[in-house]
């Protein structure tokens, strides 16, 4: 070999791979001559040298001179470095071999007999470039720009790989399914640049607890996946999962805030390498979706139960689509009393129930949730709403001061022309608008105070009351209560159920009373079973209670019996 050197940082190192040492000074001279400074020359004979020095030292480019038409040198040369841009050179005037070799994988190539400096520095700066641009090209294709984490083609591409070779080794292959727990809050409340900020911290520290063989992708929006392979089984799967979960509770300064993250994750591990790898990400997800509904900031693993949910899930989103227009959703009626002064039925609460034709009755919150996600929700609260106020308008011909509450869902509330529509709704009933009480949820409001704020404004304007329903189960504090047009604060039932049980219920909801009165607001209290609680709200001050007490809900035939319900 021969190696010269001369001029400046950082030098172009060429290595030239030509058999003829004739031919190989001749080169060399018109590359020094081409250069003249900060170029590296070295000279390989042999293939075998060749690879030897580029796993040594590597090359800028590869000057690969063939002898004929066999491109089997090409190849030799980009197995031993796949990175490295390589320049053919050849002397079949035909141009066929050089195309031959582009196509194999060359960047460029240059005939023996036009070779010169300028041509051999321009095909030798231009396969550099182009190598460069490919690897680029290729790397962006794969990868996520945000994180640098591998995307979801490469990670199912990854994973295609790990489970054919699962099926040679028999290895264990497991999928990890990670969601950012509420990282749409982080995104609404801190702005966007913190939300990217956010996965950037997060991908680096799931980087760095990997070892060098498992893959971490970024998979879409605030979702990762993992690969593991040749795991020992579900036990290590689990520990992985615990200790991604303490990684990413490690406080993040996002804004000079400290906020602390929790992610929920879905555990499939595979126990039969056919399968697609589709399917192995979908049990993963779907584990991952169980691990939110049992409260987030956990992980669960896929098995046959959670398959058969997902399969009983599908199915009854299925029927669901069918339910409106086969008259089987029905409207139910609870009764509220009023606690100030005599105990009377002032109104009722439209909830809805689902007459399934194989299952019966089914109760909202087993499908509530599905119409939301699909937005089916929309039409069906069109529907209880028109029912409802149909309903009620014919109760307040024996009983004029009968009003009607309905439950609006978060789907419903973020649909922009939720106000209008229902103004309208209103004067082709003829009601007025003041018998309509709309419920909202106190996690609805939380999820997206500002637009809760915004949409119940616009709903106030109609002339409909507003209650916050499930109060108590949320953290919202009273003083942002206040800020929003609403008239009835409605306590979750477990501050009743406490009562009686908790030495502190009382107290706790004496307070919560109080504090709601102060703002203005009427108190009702839900899930009032006995008469000791009944005794104990009136005397903490509550103006109005629903439950099994009086009455659970009940078809619009029994409501007439109701109505003649005087005091208690
Ligand atoms: P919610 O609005 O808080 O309704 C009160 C729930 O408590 C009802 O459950 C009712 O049957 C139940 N309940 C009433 N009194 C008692 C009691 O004394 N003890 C106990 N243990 N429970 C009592 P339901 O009917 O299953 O409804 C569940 C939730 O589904 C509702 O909670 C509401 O959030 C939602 N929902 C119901 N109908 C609709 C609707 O038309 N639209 C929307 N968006 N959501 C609805
Ligand atoms: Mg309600
Ligand atoms: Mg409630």
């Amino acid at each position: 070999m021969v190696q010269e050197q001369s001029g400046t940082i950082p030098p172009v190192r060429v290595l030239l791979v030509e058999r003829d040492a004739r031919a190989a000074m001749l080169i060399g001279e018109l590359l020094r001559a081409a250069w003249r400074e900060g170029l590296v020359l070295v000279h390989a004979e042999h293939l075998d040298d060749a690879s030897q020095e580029l796993l040594d030292h590597g090359a800028s480019c590869v000057l690969l001179g063939l002898w004929g038409l066999e491109l089997e040198p090409l190849e030799h040369v980009r197995v031993a470095a796949p990175d490295v841009p390589i320049v053919v050179l050849s002397d079949d005037p035909t141009q066929e071999e050089g195309l031959r070799a582009i196509s194999a994988g060359a960047q460029d190539y240059l005939l023996r007999s036009e070779l010169g400096p300028g041509a051999l520095r321009r095909a030798v700066s231009f396969a550099i470039e182009r190598k460069r641009s490919e690897g680029e090209l290729a790397h962006r294709a794969l990868h996520d720009p945000l994180t640098g984490l591998p995307n979801r083609a490469l990670f199912l591409d990854r994973l295609g790989v790990a489970l054919d070779r699962a099926r040679r080794t028999e290895a264990a292959v497991a999928v990890l399914f990670l969601d950012v727990d509420n990282f749409k809050q982080v995104n609404d409340s801190l702005g966007h640049a913190a939300g990217d900020r956010l996965l950037i911290v997060l991908a680096d520290r799931l980087k760095e607890m990997l070892r060098p063989m498992d893959t971490v992708a970024r998979f879409g929006g605030d979702e990762f996946t993992f690969l593991f392979e040749e795991l020992a089984g579900e036990r290590e799967a689990v520990l992985i999962a615990e200790r991604i979960g303490q990684t990413v509770r490690r406080p993040i300064t996002l804004n000079e805030r400290e906020v602390e993250v929790t992610v929920s994750i879905g555990i499939a591990l595979v126990s039969e390498p056919s399968v697609l790898p589709d399917s192995v990400i979908r049990d993963a997800d779907a584990a991952m979706y169980r691990a939110k509904e049992l409260g987030r900031a956990r992980f669960e693993l896929y098995d046959e139960a959670s398959r058969r949910r997902a399969m009983e899930r599908l199915e009854l989103e299925g029927a669901l689509r069918h339910a409106l227009e086969r008259s089987e959703l029905r409207v139910h009626y609870q009764p509220r009393v009023s606690l100030n002064g005599e105990t009377g039925l002032v109104g009722f609460e439209a909830l809805l129930r689902w007459q399934h034709p194989q299952r019966g009755l089914i109760a909202p919150g087993e499908f509530i949730e599905i119409a939301e996600e699909t937005g089916m929700i929309v039409a069906i609260g069109e529907y209880v709403l028109e029912q409802a106020l149909s309903d009620v308008a014919r109760w307040r011909q024996s009983r004029p001061g009968m009003t009607i509450s309905v439950n609006l869902s978060r789907r419903q509330l973020e649909d922009a022309g939720l106000a209008s529509r229902l103004a309208s709704t209103i004067r082709a009933s003829g009601a007025d608008p003041g018998v309509l009480c709309l419920e909202i949820t106190e996690s609805t409001v939380q999820h997206d105070p500002e637009l809760a704020g915004r949409m119940l404004g616009a709903l106030k304007t109609i002339g409909v009351s507003l209650a916050i329903d499930d109060f108590g189960t949320g953290y919202s504090s009273l003083a942002r209560l206040r800020q929003l047009p609403v008239d009835t604060l409605k306590l979750d039932r477990s501050f009743v159920g406490a009562l009686g049980s908790e030495p502190e219920a009382a107290a706790v909801l004496g307070a919560v009373v109080e504090l709601g009165h102060a703002l203005g607001l009427s108190v009702v209290a839900e899930g009032v079973e006995t008469d000791l609680q009944l005794a104990q709200l009136r005397e903490l001050g509550c103006d109005g209670a629903q439950g099994f007490l009086f009455s659970g809900p009940v078809p619009e035939e029994e409501v007439h019996a109701l109505l003649g319900y005087g005091s208690r």
